[in-house]
């Protein structure tokens, strides 16, 4: 696979405002030099250049589905041309029809112009105000969006070429804009027609508003007919075409266990865990009209899952790592599925986390960390002591690492919300085993009921393994306790979570909530005093002032009156989740057996897996910022959908990794 760009924030476009013919204003680059629409005819344009020419009207009435069609944009710019798309699609396809729209932006608008672009065209307001509202920050990566329920936005932020190499995922209809081959000569080089040509699917179309000699003889190497049809307005010709020969897709044949399963039915999918990582998964596949049976041993949100109140934030690599990317992919996406979600903030409040440097060596990380990932602010950014103290309410003495979107969950509370979501029917019961049926799945429940369905995804923690096609997966249980101090009137409020060895989160219904402990390879319940009594030695140490201020005020920071809970998470050993289709161990084991005799003689056989078969688990403590983003992940898959990370971390996170990292442990190390 390709590897990874450097994980940075990109510099937002830089606009003018111009009058166009019509006397009114337009959106104008001045990088480029070229309008991004017209206001005059913009509209008309989109409509015959893109949406016509790829016969959009049409295709969107007589799709069927059960996947997505599937729109791919070179620059997506003010938006104007998927917003179009999106308003084609509610005018012409069948109800149960769903629409993905893919799209790249190397300088994405910043928020306020693209609002003040879209402001053109009034007809489009409340598509255009859903879109503003979830506009990414300006990091490189994936972002995935929910226009409304049957309509998905993933924008690809970074150079298109390099982005269209990384998606996971194929199109129908390429919409091949960007400003003009003559101002902007290096967007349009042979290796992007060939990266749209290898996303293609066998029947996917293109339409481009230029002519110019580099684009069609480019469409052509790379496999696309193409003819000349009359161009918008005064442009005499442009371009539509398809593709004649989708050439094969080689990228994974380094790496092809890694090879997804083809597509199956999907009609009904049990999901078996009802923590954060099955629930999310569980609303995910609803969304898209799955029928999903939920099921646990208990209720929704009883596990790990089940506190009251969880940070939601990560540690990100000094160097980059994929790791990394994806745990900084994962806060995003949480963050934006949560605001999706729950816009009023009674199940999170995303109030900002700092990440403490109380060290020389943490400070060096942090410092490292940032001269290494020039990210937004918004995102990320380091702060001093005094700035630390301003941000959390309480004198700090320690600069660090500032997270404004990261924040709090009341993770139980979003569990029983996420289950309780259309579509979704829960069974309190207890998967014991796991039988292919008829090209669907049995799972045997704990007093011998049975329950089949196409699909399953497994969920469940530490006991995600005990199915025997499970049973090679490597996991180890983490036991954690978090304490709760009820808080006396007059208490000193915290303004941020707060965390260094451990996290302290502000107030919630009059108790502070902090901790957690982290013990490997403990997997009981029970409540400990020395666990409490370690969790307000982590408090203290922290947060000294705050801690005295409680004191004070005549909180009783005492371990023996502490509340709190224990759970037990669940981690693999490279400690990234494992999110993706079921290996089937044994058939790896024999088709790459030459891996542990010369790990450079790759067979050329795709990843055998137990079909309709998949699992989300591994979150560790992390699972607030991970396991939404898997549930995308995983579902996106379920439904023959292009995915929400690039390639390379869709691979990083294949429960399938530590199988073929065994097999070629001392020859190949460190690479998988
Ligand atoms: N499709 C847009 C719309 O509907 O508003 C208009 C596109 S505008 C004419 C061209 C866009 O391509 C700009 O937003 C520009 O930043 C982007 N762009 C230019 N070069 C690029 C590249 N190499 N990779 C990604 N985006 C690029």
């Amino acid at each position: 696979p390709d590897a990874l760009p450097p994980l940075s924030g990109l510099k937002t476009a830089h606009l003018d405002w111009r009058r166009d013919d019509g006397g009114e204003e337009a959106p104008y680059s001045t990088v480029f030099d070229d309008v991004y629409f017209s206001r005059h005819d913009g509209r008309a344009e989109t409509e015959h250049v893109f949406i016509n020419a790829n016969r959009l009207p049409e295709r969107l009435a007589a799709w069927q589905g059960p996947r997505p069609f599937v729109i791919g944009e070179t620059g997506f710019g003010t938006g104007l041309n998927m917003l179009c798309a999106w308003t084609c699609f509610d005018a012409h396809a069948p109800s149960q029809a769903r629409l993905h729209l893919i799209s790249t932006e190397k300088f994405p608008l910043a928020r306020d112009d693209l609002a003040r672009a879209l402001a053109a065209w009034p007809d489009l307001a409340e598509r255009a105000a859903r879109l503003v509202e979830q506009w990414p920050e300006p990091v490189a990566g994936v972002h995935r969006l929910w226009l409304d329920d049957r309509v998905t936005l993933d924008l690809h932020f970074g150079d298109t070429t390099e982005r269209l190499r990384l998606l996971d995922g194929r199109v129908d209809a390429w919409f091949l804009d960007g400003f003009a081959p003559s101002k902007n000569p290096e967007m349009w080089h042979p290796e992007l027609f060939a990266a749209m040509a290898a996303r293609s699917r066998p029947d996917a179309t293109l339409a481009t508003f230029t002519c110019a000699g580099v684009v069609k003889r480019g469409l052509k190497a790379a496999g696309f007919a193409w003819r000349k049809v009359p161009g918008f307005g005064r442009k005499r010709e442009m371009l539509a075409g398809e593709i004649a020969e989708p050439p094969a897709d080689h990228r994974r044949a380094p790496t092809p266990w890694f090879t997804p399963p083809a597509p199956r039915p999907a009609r009904h999918v049990i999901v078996v865990g009802a923590g954060i990582a099955g629930t999310s998964t569980a609303a995910a596949l609803a969304r898209r009209g799955v029928t999903v049976t939920l099921v646990d041993r208990e209720g929704p949100g009883s596990g790990a899952s089940g506190n009251a109140q969880g940070a939601l934030y990560v540690k990100l690599a000094a160097d980059t790592n994929s790791q990394s990317r994806v745990y900084l992919a994962g806060l995003l996406h949480s963050h934006r599925w949560l605001e999706a979600l729950d816009p009023q903030w009674t199940l999170w409040q995303p109030c900002g986390v700092l990440q403490l440097a109380m060290s020389e060596k943490e400070q060096a990380r942090q410092a490292r960390f940032l001269a290494h990932h020039p990210l937004p602010e918004g995102v990320v950014r380091g702060v001093s002591a005094d700035e630390a103290s301003r941000l959390a309410g309480t004198p700090i003495d320690h600069g660090g690492l500032d997270y404004p979107r990261a924040g709090w969950v009341r993770p139980a509370a979003l569990c029983r919300r996420l289950a309780a979501t259309p579509g979704i029917e829960f069974r309190q019961a207890e998967g014991v085993g796991l039988t292919p049926v008829d090209g669907g799945w049995s799972l045997d429940l704990a007093y011998g009921e049975r329950l089949a369905a196409d699909q399953v995804v497994i969920a469940t923690a530490m006991l995600a393994n005990r199915f025997d096609q499970t049973a090679s997966l490597p996991l180890q249980p983490v036991r954690g306790q978090v304490s709760r101090l009820a808080l006396p009137e007059g208490a000193p409020v915290l303004d941020r979570v707060v965390c260094a060895g451990g996290y302290v989160s502000p107030a919630l219904d009059e108790g502070l909530t902090f901790g957690a402990t982290f013990a490997p390879n403990q997997a009981e319940t029970d409540m400990r005093k020395a666990d409490h009594a370690a969790n307000l030695a982590e408090l203290e140490a922290t947060l000294p002032a705050y801690v005295a201020d409680l004191r004070d005020a005549g909180a009783e920071l005492d371990p023996a009156r502490l509340d709190g809970r224990a759970a037990v998470r669940a981690a693999s050993p490279d400690k990234s989740p494992y999110a993706g289709p079921v290996p089937d161990a044994e058939a790896w084991q024999t088709d790459y057996a030459l891996l542990a005799k010369d790990a450079t003689r790759v067979p050329e056989v795709p990843g055998c897996h137990h079909g309709g078969l998949w699992i989300s688990t591994g979150h560790g403590s992390r699972g607030l910022a991970s396991a939404p983003l898997c549930a995308e992940l995983i579902a996106s898959m379920i439904c023959d959908e292009p995915m929400p990370l690039e390639q390379p971390l869709v691979d990083h996170l294949h429960p399938g990794r530590r199988i073929i990292r065994d097999m070629v442990r001392g020859l190949l190390s460190g690479q998988m």
